[in-house]
């Protein structure tokens, strides 16, 4: 089975993207512990925003961490 390859095939398929920050915690030198920054991403917005054939695996290149910053998600 395929069709999550795309925002319009998982919208339709009622998934729910989530997603979780891997990233350090650059501006708290004192902590080491990852950032661990977790969201649900809304389907419908990414739908509206990035058109149904934006490729699921191109959205975390394109997010960025409201916690520490990071990209790395
Ligand atoms: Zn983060």
């Amino acid at each position: 089975m395929t069709g999550f390859e795309t925002i319009g095939g998982a919208f339709q398929a009622g998934c729910v993207a989530r997603v979780r920050c891997n990233g350090k915690r650059k501006n708290v030198p004192k902590s080491s512990r990852p950032c661990e920054f977790r969201a649900d991403l809304d389907m419908q917005t990414l739908l509206l925003t990035r058109g149904p054939n934006f490729p699921l695996e191109m959205l975390p290149s394109r997010l960025m961490c409201p916690s520490c910053g990071g990209r790395n998600m």
